[in-house]
């Protein structure tokens, strides 16, 4: 097995492919080499190891790569000339960590590793640049600290030790930025940081270079567990096992001077998908410094730097003066950096996410990946890719996360309204939206007050990776400090969360929970608006229109119509939300609930007046007054969905649910139909169940009931007849919920067709409709060969049929679901996504049975999993015929269906 892998010098032993094995990192760090962007030389540590490590422990796992580390460092050392662990000739390395899927600032780096007193004075000496000597050295001690030692604050609104420890220097020297900080101040940072070290850990500062090597190591590995990596990897349905790669690489630095940089690009828009390289960078910093929102960066392309400076109210004097492009600070550098992020883009065919350095004048990638975007920007730069020609449009198709596009669904804010509302505070548009809530400070306040329901918008100075789990609840982000490669922001593309960052005239005050800004002190809980795609900030609540999903979007959709092989319908309960799935692109109802018809109004009278009657007689008298209203109801959806199939399931509640439960309520009812208060008691207590969801529900209640049946088909064939005569192409179908037993089916085919037979009758007229049932007992599936010879088509009820399967209550589920998520006994929740290896069993048998016995049955779904995109997969990969989800995730399964369609190819 071969540990580690070699790259520098344009050589490497790994490549772009390798990704799995070398993580995304190491394995674009190899093929820059091969394709010739100076790449500093390093090694890559497999994610092979990082499993080993996780199975068999730190000791055994040293033993098994100890030498190769060592001659992988002598590789670094023959390129450079220099040497690790030698204070002659010192050769300083970054450790940073890389997973096969990018997790951006979810796990940890250590820089300028190598370094203790003796190195620093060589290098001090040798770049006759003392300061950059002592930085490096000060800014080792710190992340070593942090990273390694696990010296982190300890209260959330305290701040970070070391970062006190610098203001109390500054503070001691009456100086405001860390530059003003000479050598003599970094030499004492350096004294007072391994103190603290010492301190906290009861251990000195190591000095050996080696030691401190492993130490990165170990703290890399160790990292792919911390909890925010755990849950990054939930959030985003990152495999437990993949395991993290070590980079191990020679530092280039960029705070050797004002000749030097860093900074981060991108190829394109990340926020917008415009096609515009854009980016930030710091002089006389390292990496950290750009991305860590303390110092205000600067824009790479002079386009950019003006737009910012717009935003930021700056004069362009001002602009040129103090906050100059890299074009124009150091023009060959950017140039190269244009060239080679051209490069980059065109070899990967993708927007890239990049990481660059500039030492002493020289330019060094030292990391591209495929740029996390947000929904809009992923539609835009694959359409614009597609039109360029640099991609085709299957790839198009798979490029497509299917749960992003819901962020283009979301509404946007009123034009009229923004126009009236009150603009507070500006900064960047660091990712698009409109977000409206109530002010909070901490992640574990935004987590508690929206698991309250309440809107938050997350108001801090800067976010850190610990605040993932705030930032996943809240309706969006407001940063005082941060460029748009901040964290906040890069995060927030990544969720696809409203984002507004380095709004640098708000002043937040942790302590206190309050945000001043236009001249306004803003209190925890006071309401704002925040617009990512502006980067304006409004005081209270601003109104919001529905998004136009029209352009790129469209166009999008429209490719996957083109490669889809599985339909897509809808579950919908009124015409209002037929219209709005059919304008999602729903080609017609896999799902319409008819219990909740029987609520509105008055109806819930005569629907109770049905359940008490004490015979048939009075049932018919009370279900004749609910004729009208079902029918009613069934012809506007008909209408909506003129042209489409309209699937109407019959009552599947216990009916339970219907009768009163307050005493006030229950008298009512008894002086409506004439009974005493005793009788309308005893009715109701009597259908209490033990197990309602097992209970008098579903086709028990037509076959115990067939007035019922009867009843709701005559509803639905003379809506269907009605609806007609207007000239409107209806296609209804009647479906039957929770059969176990063929039976069941028969009984009830035969009240809907005889009831049909006498409307038609009746009418002087027919139209076509079909019979089926849902398959949402396991029996059903077992005996979906018979069940078949009655229907003509099958709908998958994957709610009940996962509870049945499972044996777990929908209802009380919640209890132990996240315990057993946390416990690891299940992945993911099966309610949402369907478990293919057991349910999955069933909906293949019963698909393969029921067309054993008809070859031409149709086959759908409409339980939850219908809109979630792995399931809709497995769904086209039994050869279904459409899915049927909730209005607003029919974009995402048409999408989905399209994936399954080109990936089957
Ligand atoms: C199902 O069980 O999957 C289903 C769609 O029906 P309901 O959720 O109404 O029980
Ligand atoms: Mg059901």
């Amino acid at each position: 097995m071969k540990a580690i892998y070699t790259f520098g010098n344009g050589q490497a032993e790994g490549r772009a492919d390798m990704r799995d094995l070398l993580g995304g990192k190491g394995a674009n760090l190899a093929e820059m080499n091969l394709i010739g962007v100076p790449v500093p030389p390093g090694f890559t540590i497999t994610t092979e190891i990082c499993r080993l490590y996780n199975q068999k422990g730190r000791e055994a796992v040293v033993e098994m790569i100890k030498e190769d580390v060592k001659k992988s460092v002598e590789h670094i050392e023959k390129l450079t000339g220099n040497k690790f662990n030698d204070p002659t000739n010192p050769q300083l390395v970054s450790v940073r960590s890389g997973a096969p899927v990018s997790m951006p600032g979810m796990m940890d780096t250590v820089l300028n590793l190598g370094i203790n007193d003796a190195v620093a004075e060589t290098l001090a000496q040798k770049s006759g640049n003392p300061r950059f000597a002592w930085d490096s050295y000060r800014r080792f001690v710190q992340m070593y600290g942090d990273v390694v030692l696990g010296m982190k604050p300890t209260n959330k609104t305290d701040i970070d030790p070391f970062e006190a420890i610098i203001e109390e220097v500054k503070e001691q020297k009456g100086v405001k930025f860390d530059t003003d900080l000479d050598v003599e101040d970094l030499k004492e940072l350096v004294k007072r940081f391994k103190a603290a070290v010492k301190e906290n850990t009861g251990k000195d500062f190591p000095t050996d270079a080696y030691d401190q090597l492993w130490g990165a190591i170990y703290a890399v590995f160790d990292s792919w567990n911390n909890d925010r990596a755990i849950l990054y990897r939930r959030m985003n349905q990152i495999p437990e096992e993949y395991g993290t790669a070590v980079n191990v690489q020679a530092m280039v630095y960029g705070n050797m001077g004002n000749n030097s940089a860093t900074g981060v690009c991108f190829s394109r828009d990340a926020a917008t998908g415009e096609n515009l390289f854009n980016g930030e960078y710091l002089i006389n910093a390292q990496g950290e410094d750009v991305v860590a929102g303390v110092r205000t960066p600067q824009q790479i392309m002079t386009e950019g730097s003006r737009r910012w400076a717009k935003l930021q109210g700056i004069s362009e004097q001002e602009r040129a003066a103090k906050y100059p492009s890299l074009e124009e600070s150091m023009p060959e550098c950017a140039k190269q950096l244009v060239d080679i992020q051209h490069k980059l883009e065109e070899h990967y065919h993708d927007m890239q996410d990049m990481e660059f350095t500039i030492q002493d004048g020289k330019l060094w990638l030292l990391q591209t990946r495929n740029g996390k975007r947000t929904g809009a920007a992923m539609v835009k730069i694959a359409m614009d890719l597609l039109r360029e020609g640099a991609i085709d449009e299957k790839t198009v198709i798979k490029r497509m996360e299917p749960g992003k596009l819901d962020e283009l669904l979301h509404p946007v804010f009123d034009k009229a309204a923004v126009k009236t509302a009150k603009v507070m505070a500006k900064g960047l548009p660091a990712s698009p939206g409109a977000a409206t809530g109530q002010i909070v400070f901490f992640a574990d306040d935004a987590e508690e007050w929206a698991s309250r329901k309440k809107k938050v918008i997350m108001v801090r100075l800067e976010t850190s990776p610990e605040d993932l789990r705030g930032m996943s609840v809240a309706q969006g982000i407001l940063t005082a400090r941060g460029g748009m490669t901040s964290h906040a922001a890069v995060v927030a593309r990544g969720m696809g969360k409203c984002c507004v960052s380095g709004a640098g005239e708000i002043k937040v005050d942790y302590k206190a929970r309050t945000v001043e800004m236009g001249g306004k002190t803003y209190k925890e809980g006071d309401w704002i608006s925040i617009n990512g795609s502006t980067g304006e900030v409004y005081d209270g609540l601003v109104a919001t229109v529905d998004a136009d999903l029209s352009g790129d979007f469209a166009a999008v959709m429209n490719l996957a119509e083109k490669y889809s092989k599985m339909d897509v319908y809808t579950n919908a309960d009124s015409p209002r939300d037929a219209s709005v799935a059919r304008k999602l692109g729903a080609h017609g109802i896999g799902l319409c609930r008819t219990e909740h018809m029987f609520f509105e109004g008055d109806r819930i009278k005569a629907m109770r007046e049905m359940i008490i009657a004490p015979d048939e007689a009075s049932r018919r008298i009370a279900l004749a007054k609910l004729l009208p209203l079902q029918r009613g109801d069934f012809e506007g959806i008909f209408e909506a969905m003129d042209g489409y199939e309209v699937t109407i399931r019959l009552l599947d509640p216990p009916l339970h649910e219907f009768v009163p439960h307050q005493l006030e309520t229950m008298r009512e009812l008894a002086e409506q139909t004439g009974r005493t208060l005793e009788e309308v008691k005893l009715v109701c207590d009597g259908l209490e169940e033990f197990n309602p969801m097992l209970g008098h529900r579903g086709c028990r209640l037509g076959n115990t009931y067939p007035e019922i049946t009867e009843m709701q088909a005559r509803a639905i064939i003379e809506a269907a007849l009605n609806v007609k005569a207007k000239g409107v192409d209806v296609h209804p179908k009647i479906m039957v919920p929770l059969i176990g037993v063929k039976n069941e089916i028969q009984m009830q085919a035969d009240i809907i067709n005889e009831t049909a037979q006498k409307v038609f009758a009746e009418r002087g007229d027919t139209v076509a409709y079909k019979v089926g049932t849902m398959i949402e007992i396991p029996r059903a599936a077992l005996v979906a060969d018979q069940i078949a010879e009655v229907v003509d088509f099958f709908s998958f009820g994957t709610n009940d049929l996962t509870q049945m399967t499972f044996g777990y209550s929908r209802d009380d589920a919640g209890k132990f679901l996240a315990i057993y998520k946390n416990l690891g006994i299940l992945k993911v929740d099966p309610f949402e996504v369907l478990d293919q290896e057991g349910v999955g069993q069933l909906v293949e048998m019963a698909t393969r049975k029921g067309r054993a016995t008809k070859p031409e049955l149709n086959v759908g779904i409409c339980g939850e999993h219908g809109g979630e995109p792995s399931s809709v997969k497995f769904c086209a990969s039994l050869g279904m015929n459409y899915v049927s989800c909730s209005p607003y995730r029919v974009p995402i399964a048409r999408l989905a269906a399209a994936q399954a369609a080109v990936e089957a190819e």
